[in-house]
């Protein structure tokens, strides 16, 4: 039954007496001026879209809660983890990243996984994807890459030209496109993919000693993928499948689960890992540096309103808490202006306050004013510090430790120096992991994708992505120049 006991009212809360029929001069018109109602209707629904995010325009997400079922606090003080059994709700967004907001949810492309933790002590955004590792380590490079998934600026169409231009030139996109042209690069479903913190991060104990991290959410689902040729049927039969799938299984409270899981590597091996354990490019290896379970994340809530909590949604790798902290990361350091930055663009700058994004646990400072404030703005408080009024106290405790270096030197080092090895963690993914049914349709996806090169750099584009191939693994570059009907003299 609906309840009728409410009275349709104009924004401004006039109760109104007709929402269909114009106010007009006479049964047929014209319309009158001051149909105010009329003017405020039309001028809202003009402005009902806000700016889509540029990647991971696509998304869909839902609440949930974590609980803490291992004790780590002898790596970080964080208050989440003070305890075994301690629980925190979460919301999380998943995303496609290439597309726009209607594209279809089965594209090959990477499927962001954003984590936001309502903890005591403030939001912990963990945002990553279903990879553990990224495309670039240089985040100077991020708008020349993301242009080349997007469309060609002269026809409006995706092309595969750009990309490959782009990754043939970028050596190091070797691991992440591997993993892309695998069929991990179609999940079944957001339910049934891990998730990755991907940076280096670092944890923090109650001695505030720091150690590095990676977090990982291992999916209780089980991985599930469309092979190429299943996915392009999806993409056919139903653009929102990994929506639905999602608000499907919750509805049907089928609660999807996720493993949360560490890896953790002290300064001095840090030292003499083999490659650069900052590197967003590189693993670690789960032998040398074993998964640790930490807890289980499950997802129970569709929001009741999408436009409000899944698109207003903004969460940021630089919302870390205490107990939890940053590394030399080069693309995490980016991440740390680039996502704020983006929210404000699109939703203002106190996108803070918007109830998805807010902390539910308080928050206290001097930041005032700008467009939308809706939380009173901190009424007759002073918002100056420091000041003989208020009860506000900037706590020590709450310091990290300081951050070493390495070397002071400023300069545009080459991020290659050094570590320059995109080979053999690729080579090791498709040799040692990777099944022969996987090994084969990872060439097949690479060939359908790269028979779509064209223009006069074709050969070049082909023969420089085949180069890099044969560095990972000859038998895959013989395999995809077959597939391409090209021959490739290494
Ligand atoms: P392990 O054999 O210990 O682990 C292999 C990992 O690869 C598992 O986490 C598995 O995930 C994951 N995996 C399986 N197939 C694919 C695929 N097609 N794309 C991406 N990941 C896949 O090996 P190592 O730790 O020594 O790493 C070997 C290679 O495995 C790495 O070079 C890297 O490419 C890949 N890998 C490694 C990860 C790490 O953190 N060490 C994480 C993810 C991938 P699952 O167990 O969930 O099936």
């Amino acid at each position: 039954m609906k309840n009728k006991n409410k009275k349709l009212t104009t924004a401004s809360g006039r109760p109104y007496y007709e929402n269909e029929d114009s106010l007009t001069a006479g049964p047929r018109g014209p319309v009158l001026l001051q149909d105010y109602y009329l003017h405020e209707k039309l001028a809202h629904f003009n402005r009902e879209r806000i700016p889509e995010r540029i990647v991971h325009a696509k998304g869909t997400g839902a609440y949930g809660k974590f609980t803490v079922t291992q004790d780590i606090t002898k790596y970080t003080k964080a208050k989440l983890f003070s305890k075994v059994g301690n629980e925190c709700r979460v919301f999380v967004r998943f995303s496609t990243v290439g597309g726009e907001k209607g594209s279809a949810d089965s594209e090959r492309d990477p499927r962001g996984f954003a984590v936001k933790f309502y903890t005591e002590d403030g939001n912990w955004d963990l945002v990553g994807n279903n990879t553990p590792v990224f495309f670039i380590k240089d985040p100077k490079k991020f708008p020349d890459f993301i242009h080349t998934q997007k469309r060609d600026p002269r026809t409006n169409l995706k092309n595969p030209t750009m990309m490959w231009d782009y990754w043939s030139l970028n050596p190091e996109s070797l691991h992440q496109v591997m993993i892309l042209f695998s069929d991990r690069g179609t999940p079944y479903s957001y339910r049934h993919m891990n998730g990755y913190g991907s940076h280096t991060f670092s944890l923090i104990n109650a001695k505030n000693e720091r150690i590095w991290v990676k977090f990982h959410f291992k999916t209780r689902q089980g991985i599930k993928n469309f092979t190429g040729p299943e996915a392009d049927e999806m993409k056919a039969k139903d653009l929102d499948w990994a929506q639905r799938d999602l608000v499907q299984a919750i509805d049907n409270k089928d609660f999807p689960k996720w493993t949360l899981k560490i890896q953790v590597m002290t300064d001095d091996q840090a030292k003499v890992f083999k490659w650069n354990p900052f590197d967003i490019t590189k693993v670690w290896p789960h032998a040398e540096y074993p998964l640790m379970e930490v807890g289980v994340m499950e997802l129970n809530e569709i929001p009741a309103n999408y436009f409000a909590d899944v698109e207003q949604s903004a969460f940021a790798p630089a919302h870390v808490v205490n107990g939890i902290g940053f590394s030399y990361d080069k693309m995490l350091q980016g991440r740390l202006l680039a996502y704020p930055d983006a929210h404000r663009y699109r939703l203002g700058v106190n996108y803070e306050q918007l109830p998805v994004n807010r902390s539910p646990f308080g928050v206290h400072n001097y930041q005032r004013d700008g467009y939308m404030r809706g939380d009173g703005n901190g009424g007759d408080n002073p918002n100056y510090w420091p000041n003989r009024f208020d009860d506000i106290e900037a706590d020590k405790s709450y310091k990290e430790p300081s951050f070493k270096m390495d070397s002071n030197m400023a300069d545009s080092y080459d991020r290659n120096e050094n570590d320059d090895d995109h080979y053999s963690q690729p080579g090791n993914l498709f040799r040692k992991v990777m099944t022969d049914r996987e090994r084969q349709n990872t060439v097949n996806n690479f060939v359908s994708s790269m028979k779509g090169i064209e223009g006069p750099k074709r050969m070049e584009i082909i023969h420089s992505q085949l180069s890099h191939f044969y560095k990972v693994d000859k038998e895959l570059a013989s395999s995809i120049a077959k597939g391409l009907g090209i021959e490739f003299k290494p």
